[in-house]
């Protein structure tokens, strides 16, 4: 492979046009929208358009006149297809650690007999910190983290809660969430599944995984700008039988008729609790546009074949000085490849320098996200020259013009 044929390939790109909503730096080869996705220009414009109209000018009148307060429902709608759900399904609100603890708490009623919420090491701090500080809260409650691999041999009737990552954020390992889901319901366990890392690039579909809850952030994949709103989703045959600990006023069944008794909405909507941030969840309103009329599983196509051409040339061009830590096959990761290389901060830095954005993390990985919507297979190609130049030439530095 050269870098004509990553030429060819981004000709041949059914993703390719919708780069051009996109503003990316110039010279930046950007492959961290695994952690914060890219801007694009209508969100800026919508983002300027709601602070100085609807806020400045319309003020208390842009929540009906604006449609502020129908913005969950919208975005509800747009993240329907990505997940594989049905809009009422989804309730958009709060940070992913919040809506995390609502759904381990609401997976928790659902199996009260149960005394185990079980889990892997490999989950995301936030996921074990927001479990245990659940089971703070119910003595009877146990959280126990167990190897990745094992996570099936430890599925047993006394499991309520299985909750699990879909995408390892370290290596790129991605669990199978169809057969987890299956596994757990045939002990009598219910799943909440942590999609962080996997809506907008990955063939997510809860409704044929069988899944119950789950939760994702927006602002990795979906673009929808620093700390937007996360998602909570609850499958219908659950409806009536979940509740919320976090009992708000957005989340009553009529938020407006001021009861005094506390009634849930309908469907997912008891989920919502406070005030909606409405500047973020119009920049992920728009933001989400860019996704129309696309199907999960070109997303996935694109990301694999992202990561694939990667992962050929880091081994073709870098040799052994660096190693690929995530998956080969292209089933069992996500939108991201992972090196080990013993100074991954000062890699990472080098790379930066001559802008190719990766992160680390620590001790020893050096991370890649492949967004499928603007990362291009020239970029690739750039950014694998770069990491050659750094690795095997030892150039730490700045790129020389
Ligand atoms: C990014 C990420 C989060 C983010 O949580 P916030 O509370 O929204 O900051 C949570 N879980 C996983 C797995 C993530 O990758």
């Amino acid at each position: 492979m050269d870098r004509l044929d990553c030429l060819v390939a981004d000709s041949a790109d059914p993703l390719a046009p919708r780069r051009a909503a996109f503003s990316l730096p110039d010279g930046v080869r950007y492959l961290d929208g695994n952690s914060l996705g890219a801007l694009q220009r209508r969100v800026a414009e919508r983002v300027q358009q709601v602070v100085e109209l609807e806020w400045g000018h319309g003020l208390i009148r842009s929540w009906n006149d604006a449609g502020w307060i129908e913005l969950p429902r919208r975005i509800a709608e747009q993240l329907a297809p990505l997940l594989g759900a049905d809009a009422d399904e989804i309730a958009v609100t709060d940070s992913t650690s919040a809506n995390l603890f609502k759904a381990l708490s609401a997976a928790r009623g659902l199996c009260p007999d149960r005394r185990v919420v079980l889990t892997d090491d490999a989950n995301f701090p936030t996921d074990l910190y927001v479990a245990r500080g659940l089971a703070e809260l119910d003595p009877r409650l146990e959280v126990r983290v167990v190897p990745t691999a094992e996570v099936a041999d430890h599925l047993d009737d006394r499991v309520g809660v299985l909750t699990l990552t879909h995408v390892d954020y370290r290596t790129g390992r991605l669990h199978d969430a169809a057969a987890l889901t299956r596994a757990a319901h045939e002990v009598g366990a219910v799943t909440v599944w942590d999609l962080s890392h996997s809506t907008g690039a990955l063939d997510v579909d809860l409704e044929a995984w069988g899944a119950d809850l789950a939760v994702g952030c927006t602002y990795k994949y979906l673009n929808g700008g620093p700390g937007s709103p996360s998602y909570l989703y609850v499958a219908r045959r659950w409806h009536d039988q979940v509740s919320t600990p976090l009992r708000g006023w957005f989340g009553h069944a009529r938020p407006f008729a001021f009861a005094v008794d506390y009634e849930p909405g309908p469907a997912a909507s008891r989920f919502l609790d406070g005030t909606p941030p409405v500047l973020s969840m119009a920049a992920l309103d728009t933001a989400l546009g860019v996704f129309d009329g696309l199907g999960t599983e070109v997303l996935a196509a694109k990301a694999a074949a992202l990561t694939q051409t990667f992962i050929d040339l880091v081994d073709e061009r870098c040799g052994d000085a660096a190693q690929v830590v995530t998956p080969r096959d292209p089933q069992r990761r996500g939108a991201q490849v992972s090196l080990r290389h013993p100074q991954a901060e000062a890699l990472c830095r080098a790379l930066i320098a001559r802008g190719v954005i990766g992160d680390h993390r620590p001790p020893d990985l050096v991370r890649f996200g492949f967004a499928p919507l603007y990362v291009r297979y020239i970029d690739v190609w750039d950014a694998v020259t770069d990491l050659a130049e750094v690795l095997n030439n030892g150039h730490w530095g700045p790129r020389t013009p």
